[in-house]
């Protein structure tokens, strides 16, 4: 029979109602004759809690137990759909990542999938059962440790689940109905769009938009999975949500698709490092080994052999940043003068495949900034990205200002 996946976010399963209504729409696929793959989340707010508890605990945990904790979430939310949909009369068993086994490698709380031998739900599948529930965002380490794929991960599982079983479509469940030209929740003038391009997506969803996770585009992208997002909430809904999907003739036409935002940014200076070969290394080598995630990276001229070396990354990741850099200063492997941290700003980008054709989009982004009286603090460009670093209480503001200056309200 023909295997569907669907993904159902944690607002979609965030109780035991949710549970049902999701139940629900999994019945109606069944009974069209699919073997179904359902992928559930935690109930939405469980991840963040779990989180915080090992935030509180320890600052600069042990990332093995952080994923023992923090992947127990989507365990309860798996249990629970299987046995709604029995209640159903649905034949369903639920499967840790575990027991699957989804394999990763050992890169704990960002952990990448390198296998899903599909055999053992194939066999229950032959048997009778149609729904195997999957718990999200968690797998199995080569040393047998319990693994999660870094947050919003339940939809690269999902993604990934689809490309090992051929599936016809992979779903993606969640609490708006599609990909929008910004976060409706910030711009009520945002517009669903019907398709996306997958690099659109891509590119969208590592600047920030949560809607999917990179990794997921990532793979539908590889293995070419129809990938779609629509809303769980909307019970009338006959909305086909959006598609993700190859590159259109028509799509170049708009220059800009969409912006995007990440809130939780900063900036850190190192003041006066020697301008020398190999700093830039003596600097990001030791950051990369501590787990931060490195994004811009700006380097000042050079005054008497000596200058000022500026990045941003996750907020998250400044202690870890800190610890990493004050200990290759004390190793001798760095000098600097001062560290100077900006926990305060926010990355804005402008993301779309028709900038690679046409300019002045990067003009027209300073303008609008500018206009609104928004300094901006650092810029990276790409062939189809323009982001920017600002006080994060612009962020509203820029996100808005830039959704009118490109027009994207008249995108559909
Ligand atoms: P789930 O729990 O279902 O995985 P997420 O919270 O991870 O849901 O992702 C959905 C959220 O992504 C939306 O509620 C919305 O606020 C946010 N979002 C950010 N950018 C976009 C966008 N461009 N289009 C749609 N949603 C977006
Ligand atoms: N529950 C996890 C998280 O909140 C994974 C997911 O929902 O995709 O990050
Ligand atoms: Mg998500």
């Amino acid at each position: 029979m023909p295997v569907l996946v669907m993904k159902f976010g944690g607002t979609s399963v965030a109780n035991l109602d949710r549970i049902k209504r999701a139940a629900k729409r999994v019945g109606v696929e069944v009974a069209k004759g699919y073997d179904v793959i359902v992928i559930v989340s935690a109930m939405s707010g469980k991840t963040n809690e779990l989180v915080g508890w090992v935030d509180e605990i320890s600052p600069l945990f042990d990332a093995r137990e952080y994923d023992a904790v923090v992947s127990s979430g989507e365990n309860i939310t798996a249990g629970l759909m299987a046995l709604t949909l029995q209640e159903m009369d649905v034949p369903a068993r639920s499967w840790q990542g575990w027991q699957v086994p989804l394999k990763t490698n050992s890169a704990h709380s960002a952990a990448r999938i390198e296998d899903i031998p599909p055999d053992n739900i194939r066999t229950k599948f032959a048997e009778g059962m149609r729904v195997a529930v999957v718990a999200g965002f968690q797998g199995i380490s080569p040393e047998g440790r319990i693994t999660t794929l870094g947050r919003g991960g339940s939809d690269t599982t999902a993604v990934a689940f689809a490309a090992a079983f051929d599936a016809e479509r992979c779903d993606i469940y969640t609490d708006v109905d599609g990909v929008y030209t910004t976060d409706p929740r910030i711009s009520a003038k945002a517009r669903k769009l019907d398709k996306i391009a997958f690099e659109e997506m891509l590119e969208l969803a590592s600047l920030g938009a949560k809607v999917l996770q990179t990794r997921s585009v990532e793979l539908a992208m590889r293995y070419n999975v129809k990938l779609r997002v629509l809303s769980s909430l909307n019970e009338q809904s006959d909305s086909a949500g959006t598609l993700v999907c190859d590159e259109e003739e028509n799509m170049e036409s708009r220059v800009v698709s969409g912006i995007a935002y990440s809130r939780e940014e900063s900036k850190m200076t190192l003041v006066s490092v020697a301008d020398r070969p190999g700093i830039a290394a003596a600097i990001f080598g030791p950051l990369s080994e501590a787990g931060v995630n490195v994004d811009m990276i700006i380097q000042n001229i050079s005054e008497e052999g000596r200058t000022d070396m500026t990045f941003s990354c996750p907020t998250n990741q400044v202690q870890r940043a800190e610890k990493a850099l004050e200990g290759a200063k004390q190793s001798g492997a760095i000098n600097y003068h001062d560290l100077i941290t900006d926990s305060d700003v926010a990355k804005v980008s402008a993301v779309g495949i028709g900038m690679r054709s046409q300019s002045g989009v990067a003009a027209k982004m300073f303008k609008t900034l500018s206009d609104e009286g928004i300094n901006i603090k650092v810029i990276a460009t790409s062939e189809i990205k323009i982001s920017v670093l600002i006080d994060r209480k612009y962020m509203e503001l820029a996100v808005q200002a830039l959704h009118d200056a490109f027009e994207l309200e008249k995108l559909a």
